[in-house]
């Protein structure tokens, strides 16, 4: 059961050659067996996702279903979940049960996806390698002395284990693409603006962007396609329809115009990666795709730009945590200032005091100019190098990370080092485009995986070249072996 596709589950499912319910108890258990090695999961809500699954069966029953309903999902506890705790993997909102849905709940809610759980993460999506949840580090199925990445590392994990058939993730400078990558599984962030934010826990808002992951890309088709939409509720919301995702997955790519950027492929990249890339472009080359250099001059800023506007927006962002209306308040507060400064100084961990310290910092009078609004320049730079790239080519090829997953502990006291594992994903939240992260293959018995990037709202030619070429690799196939 764990290796069939969604779009397999989907027709056992309506065919009631199999129910949700059996389907549901199937991943529960795989839950309650394994994840105690994993850590994927904060909340596994087994009555609730059963209670789901029944009513699925009877709309499955009654004609009254789509292509997701009865087919379970985890999701990233960053997402609001009506009378589900919600924490963001953080003391601070370790006692809130959200009073409402997110948009992208209430939609996977209405197509009728069974809710297995809240996935683990980074506390507050701030992360790479899922080591500063409140709840522990999530680990690596591949290995479990490494990472999964970050910050959506429960929800890659919980995949490449198939303790569920699908997840949602955020990606605010990589989230998703960079721990699918490191998990060996298909990861999605879409165009900013395509997916609804209403409802998902604010870290940098105008980088903030939720996806789908799942072992293929016609897997996350499926997902991504129940989450996209306009909401009224977001105010960057895009009223724009939602591209058929699953009806361009089998498009021809004869004559796709393939960009590699000469700035990834330079002798810094790991020869294993670039060995990697070669091969993945061999089978795209296959496919009738055509390769050809491009230029993204202002690559190599985008981190530090990154770092000054993704820590200047959650410092603002996460000023609403004050022990005040909810979530986490100290013991007995000396008065109101002792009440703020020791909710926040006990509520918080420390890589979220150090990028409250430095968005502060970056925000006051006097240095706002010379690195807000400088950043925030750079950070057209970098969309006007996209949009010229984007004039020549089709989609943007390159590595998703630098290199396959770190272990446990290995960079945590090192946070610039941290920070650059992003150094391929973080350019595209920059500019607000789609980028995917497809399995490409191996480097020492661990999964790496390759990143397009396409123009604005091209995300349905994203799961067509990656379902494309999946469907002559397997990769996305391959599953950690003590994960059975
Ligand atoms: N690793 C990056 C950070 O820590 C990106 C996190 C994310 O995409 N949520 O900010």
């Amino acid at each position: 059961m764990i290796d069939k596709s969604v779009r397999e589950l989907s027709e056992d499912l309506h065919a009631r050659r199999i129910s949700s319910e059996e389907l549901t108890r199937h991943f529960l258990s795989r839950i309650e067996r394994l994840d105690p090695r994993l850590n994927s999961f904060i909340t596994v809500c087994e009555e609730r996702a059963l209670a789901e699954a029944r009513e699925a069966d009877i709309r499955l029953a009654e004609g009254r279903a789509g292509p997701l309903t009865g087919i379970p999902y985890a999701h990233k506890d960053i997402f609001c979940t009506e009378g589900v705790k919600t924490s963001c993997a953080s003391r601070m909102l370790d006692n809130f049960v959200a009073p409402y849905d997110a948009t992208v709940t209430e939609k996977l809610k209405q197509a009728g996806a069974v809710m297995l759980g809240k996935t683990n993460m980074d506390e507050f999506a701030m992360g790479s390698s899922n080591e500063t949840s409140f709840y522990g580090p999530v680990r690596n199925p591949w290995d479990t002395e490494r990472v999964p990445g970050g910050s959506s590392g429960g929800s890659a994990a919980a995949v490449a284990a198939r303790l569920t058939p699908l997840a949602t993730g955020t990606d605010t400078g990589g989230s998703i693409r960079q721990p699918a990558a490191l998990t060996g599984i298909t990861g999605i962030k879409p165009t900013y603006g395509r997916v609804s934010r209403w409802g998902m826990i604010a870290f940098a808002s105008s980088l903030d962007q939720g996806g789908a992951m799942a072992p293929s890309a016609e897997d996350a088709a499926f997902l991504l396609g129940a989450m996209a939409g306009f909401d009224p509720r977001d105010s960057t919301s895009v009223d724009r329809p939602v591209d058929d995702y699953l009806a361009r997955l089998e498009d021809d790519i004869a004559g796709l115009k393939i960009g590699l950027p000469k700035e990834y492929f330079t002798e810094d990249l790991d020869a294993g990666m670039a060995k990697v890339l070669e091969e993945a472009l061999a089978v795209l080359r296959g496919l009738g795709a055509e390769v050809r250099e491009i230029s993204l001059p202002h690559a190599h800023l985008a981190v530090p730009a990154y770092y000054v506007v993704a820590p200047a927006e959650c410092s603002s962002n996460l000023s609403r945590y004050d022990g005040v209306r909810f979530g986490y308040r100290c013991e007995n507060p000396r008065d109101l200032e002792d009440m703020y400064k020791r909710s926040r100084g006990e509520g918080f961990g420390a890589e979220v005091k150090r990028r409250i310290m430095i968005g502060t910092y970056a925000l006051s009078a006097g240095y706002y100019d010379a690195y807000y609004l400088k950043a925030q320049q750079v950070r057209r730079l970098i969309a006007d190098d996209f949009r010229q790239a984007f004039e020549e080519v089709d989609v943007i090829l390159g590595p998703t990370t630098p290199g396959p997953a770190f272990r446990l502990g290995e960079k945590l006291d090192d946070p610039v080092t941290m920070y650059l594992s992003d150094i391929y994903t973080i350019a595209v939240n920059l500019a607000g485009l789609p980028g995917l992260s497809a399995p490409a293959g191996f480097i020492d018995g661990l999964p790496v995986g390759m990143q397009l990037v396409g123009n604005y709202f091209e995300e349905a030619r994203l799961l067509n070249v990656a379902h494309r070429y999946q469907q002559e690799t397997d990769w996305h196939r391959r599953r950690p072996p003590e994960f059975d």
